[in-house]
């Protein structure tokens, strides 16, 4: 039986790809030496594959900053802003040409804004998003998987070239002018990815990967026929190329027939997914296909249970024989960090967790075993078992309280005392606070001197007395600007974290970190990602204690200042042996604690950051709801314990949510302030039909720029604001937290927003 892995991690073991990249933006090294890195980079993971004794080893997976745009070179879909750049290189697929797509650019009298990048599908990864216009004219600029392909061969490894296939490739990208229709589009791509998939079979190319992770999204008719139009086009092109088809992060539900008859040689379906699809896949595949079982989940860091791996791949070699079953990773291992055997400090990772653990490397193996097993090797499933056994009763796992409380939760716990107009009477008699009231998102710059500060306290250069001395001083001199800027509703400036969900998972218990768990985010940029193991609770509080020294610094509302249980889970590895609403809701609950504790501790508004709600959404619209329903309530969960008078807000980092605005409403927050300036309120509009009877911040200035905004800018964006929302409602603040800003723009640009909200209270009065 064959082995298949669909792509593996190319930022290196020790980000070596992110180091390169940036040293060679910077002008530090040369191409030269940032493409030897990327050759030793491409060569240690061919070698790592082949040693392992995997069949179908992926190559072309390989990408200096994101496989679509590696696509978009390759077939010249060069946005129109950047021919002229391209017209003055003398290489096709410069990487000149490759990074200014990818940054952007500003030089020798050039200018060209970066490509949208956005996410891939339901991960953290970002792809850049192509641009199709009709002045495109799409040739083979540069052959990129032809290249590695041949670098594998030369190097005595026979690999298996990976594209994202051209329906995919059409689908994820922008149609930028009205008149073109997909299907003209994809006739004049086709003949290029036909080209290119020529010269791999000229090359003695076996295989070839596309992958279409479009077949698990809803499809119109008109995007299926997309499929029959290519792949039948591939085919008679390439007769003696062998096509796998891959799928993942879902089920191919209503596309089943679809993908079954498409002309290839092989499917790959994602079991860890949508295992309940292989039934409906066995019983419809024709006897031309073989099956790629996806059982060996790249979006995690655990441990495969063998177990129930096997028993899907024993029922796809029983409908179909061994020889048309392949045992493969659910998707390109890309999602996972690079090796686990490199997390050696035992302080960090106990030997006890780690066991649990599988990084790409270690689900290689996974892939291997598998097949070792069904050819007869019980002991590695002993030992699986084993493992599985110890980890399903593990007292650091599995906490009898924690599950108990969940137990007992009722509906009341999501439930405020009182409606929200009773709240808001009661908050205003508390508040006190002018029309307009102005506020910030929570962070101020995060400053060298602070990044330092936080980095000796880690490293030990400084005693706990000290780190705190420093802390507090950032939030006296914080308060006292803002207090000086005449702001309403003050934060004290989140000094004190790295970053939102790590420095509530370092507090909470059921968390891990690792030293060395990075995966792409996008380009160079990497995260690493909190690992949730166990049952979460609170043991301690984790932000009272600066909150409330905050607060005895002023007489203003201080805002506390959390992260809320469904962002804390999206940007973490979740554990996979409980459904992921369970672990929200032990996370809520450990929230609500510290929402309780910081209204015991005399602060009366509290401000619970959801930014990651919307991208939770799952891929298919029917499964909507039911993800809405449990992460709306743990949102509720998590802010329910306070009372009337006690004001939550709620802040997320985009306003697109036109199609989810019911759920956002039924989030109960008293406030919630959002993203709008970019758009100039036009994301607002939704308001117009949906009567939102909360208060709420439409952001007024964007923090993604050093600009500063004018006063008038501002006054005229609120103006815009109060033709959609009641003015009692509006509050004023900017897109987001300013921890990437530096003082002086952020001083002077708040300073212009308290002026705006100045101007739009006197408007009022005037009017009264
Ligand atoms: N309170 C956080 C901050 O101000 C919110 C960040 C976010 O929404 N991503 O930085
Ligand atoms: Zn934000």
């Amino acid at each position: 039986m064959q082995t298949n892995i669909l792509g593996y991690p190319r930022i290196g073991s020790n980000r070596e790809l992110k180091k390169a990249n940036e040293a060679y933006w910077a002008g530090k090294i040369s191409l030269e030496k940032l493409q030897l890195t990327a050759r030793q980079l491409r060569r240690q993971n061919w070698e790592t594959l082949h040693n392992a004794g995997i069949d179908l080893i992926p190559s072309n997976d390989f990408s200096y900053y994101d496989q679509i745009l590696d696509m978009c070179i390759m077939t010249g879909t060069i946005p129109s802003r950047f021919k002229a750049l391209m017209e003055s290189l003398v290489t096709p697929g410069s990487p000149e040409l490759y990074f200014a797509m990818a940054r952007g650019y500003q030089k020798n009298g050039f200018d060209a804004t970066a490509m949208e990048m956005t996410k891939w599908f339901d991960t953290n990864y970002h792809y850049l998003v192509p641009e199709f216009d009709s002045s495109q004219k799409y040739r083979l600029l540069y052959n990129k998987c032809l290249e590695e392909f041949k670098e594998a061969l030369s190097l005595g490894i026979h690999t298996k070239p990976v594209l994202i296939g051209p329906v995919s490739f059409l689908l994820l990208g922008k149609i930028k002018d009205e008149e073109l229709q997909g299907a003209d589009l994809l006739e004049q791509l086709l003949p290029v990815y036909i080209t290119l998939l020529q010269s791999l079979q000229a090359a003695g190319a076996t295989w070839v990967q596309l992958d279409e992770p479009t077949l698990v999204l809803d499809l119109t008719p008109a995007q299926q026929e997309l499929f029959h139009y290519a792949y039948t086009q591939i085919r008679e092109a390439v007769p003696a190329l062998k096509v796998l088809l891959t799928t993942y992060f879902g089920g191919l539900q209503d596309n089943t027939p679809l993908a079954v008859q498409l002309p290839v040689d092989a499917l790959h379906i994602d079991l860890v997914r949508a295992p309940e699809q292989l039934d409906t896949i066995l019983a419809s595949l024709p006897d031309t296909l073989q099956l790629s079982v996806g059982v060996v989940n790249g979006r995690n860091i655990w441990k495969n249970n063998y177990e129930k791996s096997l028993q899907l791949v024993h029922k796809a070699i029983a409908a179909l024989g061994e020889e048309r079953v392949l045992i493969a990773s659910s998707c390109s291992l890309l999602h996972t960090p690079y090796d686990l055997d490199l997390e050696t400090d035992e302080t960090v990772l106990t030997p006890q967790i780690k066991n649990w653990m599988a990084f790409a490397k270690q689900k290689v193996h996974e892939v291997i075993a598998l097949r070792d097993i069904i050819a007869g090797n019980k002991d590695l499933l002993k030992a699986n078992q084993a493992t599985i056994q110890e980890k399903s009763t593990a007292a650091i796992i599995h906490k009898p309280a924690v599950k108990a409380r969940l137990a007992a939760l009722t509906a009341a716990d999501a439930e405020r005392k009182n409606a929200f107009p009773i709240r808001q009477k009661a908050q205003e008699a508390v508040l006190q606070l002018p029309l307009f009231p102005t506020t910030t998102i929570g962070s101020f710059p995060q400053t060298e001197d602070i990044r330092k500060l936080r980095a000796d306290f880690k490293k030990g250069v400084i005693t706990s007395q000290e780190y705190d001395a420093a802390i507090r001083k950032a939030i006296q001199d914080s308060v006292q600007l803002q207090e000086t800027l005449r702001i309403d509703v003050l934060v004290h400036g989140e000094f004190e974290r790295n970053d939102m969900v790590e420095y509530f998972g370092e507090q909470l218990e059921g968390f891990v970190f690792t030293k060395n768990g990075w995966v792409q985010s996008y380009g160079s940029r990497c995260v690493k990602p909190p690992v949730i193991y166990g049952d979460v609770q609170r043991s301690a509080p984790m932000t009272v204690e600066w909150s409330s020294y905050a607060q005895s610094l002023t007489d203003k509302p201080m805002k506390g200042m959390l992260t809320g249980p469904v962002t804390i889970l999206q940007w973490s590895f979740v554990r996979d042996d409980q459904p992921r609403a369970d672990t929200t809701l032990q996370i809520a609950l450990a929230i609500r604690d510290e929402v309780v504790d910081l209204e015991k501790a005399g602060i009366r508004v509290i401000q619970v950051d959801e930014p990651a709600i919307r991208e939770g959404l799952p891929l298919r619209e029917a499964d909507w709801q039911s993800y809405l329903d449990w992460a709306v309530k743990a949102f509720r969960v998590s802010v329910s314990g306070v009372e009337d008078a006690t004001q939550i807000h709620t802040h997320m980092c985009y306003a697109e949510f036109n199609d989810i605005i019911s759920n956002i409403a039924a989030m109960d927050a008293d406030v919630i302030t959002i993203e709008t300036s970019r758009s100039q309120m036009e994301l607002l509009e939704v308001f117009s039909t949906f009567r939102y009877p909360y208060e709420i911040g439409p952001g007024v200035y964007d923090i993604h720029s050093p600009r500063v905004p004018t006063v008038a800018e501002m006054t005229a964006l609120l103006e815009k604001a109060t033709q959609l929302l009641p003015a009692r409602n509006i509050w004023v603040n900017p897109d987001c937290g300013l921890k990437t800003r530096k003082w002086p723009e952020t001083e002077q640009a708040l300073r212009n927003m308290v002026a705006a909200a100045r101007n739009m209270r006197m408007a009022v009065n005037a009017t009264v």
